[in-house]
């Protein structure tokens, strides 16, 4: 008998450092407008390469953003893909524009390259990709197909902090690349996100966006309380205290990343030798991978068991997730608005309906992969042992 062990999928990797920075802003009375976002920006762009980092309130707010400053809205199409967090879509959504969802491909999860010109017409703006758990995609493929139309290509990198292909940064190869700083993503801030770009003028434009689209930034103002209002704006901004707990989180994450790259590699090694268990590729020459988690991919005769081994998994004490529980087009939201036809997404559906997300997180412990392995063996042998030889 192994003694049991509480495995999360996710837990924020925050210590006395986060605790003292925050005291600090408090102490400061500064809580927005203030060094910590400007400090936290110049340190993501310093780890990512990135000339223009924006801190933002999340993820969602930081796509959303993304389209409005591309002057996207009704009448426009974006190419979206069917396999991602419903963030990615709603950003298109909440802009007016109509998502148009293409299928995974099954080696990595990532958008089916091969199906975007034929879903291209006179109003499609922007081609959306996101770096499923932290998979690079082919980014000069995608670039290629862009430059060709004369679209747009907005990087959903929520996943993505440490990918890199050709050894640039994810989010730099498109137009805009958007992060985020949940509690369970790479790094935290509680609630948080930032917009990396390459252009000057889309950074400079998010900056007022996420501030009611003043002209003039707090610190910038003659006569204090003066300004104008130049277009249409959000308060999307990040706040000083999740500012001072990312500037923390910066100085963890080469370790962070390490310790992601090692248990991810322990992992694979000794799940792949379990039988029915499938996984994404491995890496190319040039792809870099953050590995978010370990997706176990379940043979077609274990898939109908998929709860069945996440519940043994879960008395066992070993967290797990899915990646994601639908394609976006298959949430009833998008099926009612855009009608949902399955056969235009079978490996989306593969993914949503035959992974199982195991944590790879930093606050794993050495020896856990073993303890995660074995229990995945046992599940499966005792689904075997029930329903009988497969
Ligand atoms: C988590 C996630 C988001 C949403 O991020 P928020 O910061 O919570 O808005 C968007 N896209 C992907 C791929 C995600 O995993």
């Amino acid at each position: 008998m192994t003694e049991l062990r509480n495995i999360p999928f996710g837990r924020p990797m925050l210590g006395e450092e986060e605790k003292k920075a925050i005291d600090d802003v408090l102490d400061s009375g500064i809580l927005a407008h203030g060094k910590r976002l400007e400090a936290f920006e110049a340190a993501f762009a310093g780890f990512t390469g990135a000339p223009h980092a924006v801190g933002v309130a999340n993820c969602t707010a930081a796509l959303h953003m993304v389209y409005v400053q591309l002057g996207i809205g009704p009448g426009d199409e974006v190419i979206v893909p069917a396999q991602t967090h419903t963030a990615t879509a709603h950003a298109v959504e909440l802009t007016g524009a109509w998502a148009v969802f293409v299928d995974a491909e099954l080696e990595t999860g990532n958008i089916a390259i091969d199906q975007i010109e034929s879903l291209i017409t006179p109003r499609t703006r922007a081609i959306s990709v996101v770096h499923f758990l932290g998979m690079p995609v082919d980014m000069p493929r995608i670039m290629a197909i862009a430059e060709k139309h004369s679209l747009a290509v907005v990087e959903d990198c929520a996943l993505a902090v440490g990918t890199r292909l050709d050894g640039k940064h994810a989010g730099l190869w498109g137009d805009a690349g958007c992060y985020s700083f949940y509690p369970v993503k790479h790094i935290t801030t509680g609630e948080g996100g930032m917009v990396i770009s390459k252009h000057q003028d889309l950074a400079e434009g998010i900056r007022k966006l996420r501030a009611f689209g003043m002209d003039k930034h707090v610190n910038e103002r003659k006569v204090a309380g003066m300004y104008d209002i130049q277009g249409l704006g959000f308060n999307y901004r990040m706040n000083e205290i999740s500012a001072a707990m990312g500037g923390e989180q910066m100085k963890k994450l080469p370790g962070f990343l390490e310790k992601r790259h090692e248990n991810h590699e322990n992992l694979k090694n000794t799940v792949k030798e379990i039988p029915g268990v499938l996984t994404f590729r491995d890496c190319k020459p040039g792809e870099e991978h953050s590995h978010y988690c370990f997706a176990l991919l379940l043979s077609p005769e274990l898939k109908p068991y998929r709860l069945k081994i996440k519940e043994y998994l879960k008395e066992k004490g070993v967290g797990t997730s899915i990646y994601y529980p639908n394609p976006v087009p298959r949430m009833q939201y998008y099926a009612e608005k855009y009608g949902y036809e399955p056969e235009l997404f079978p490996a989306a559906e593969q993914v949503s309906d035959g992974s199982i997300a195991l944590s790879v997180g930093p606050h794993l412990m050495s020896s856990d992969y073993q303890y995660v392995t074995d229990k995945v063996k046992e599940a499966i042998d005792c689904i075997a042992c029930k329903v009988g030889p497969r």
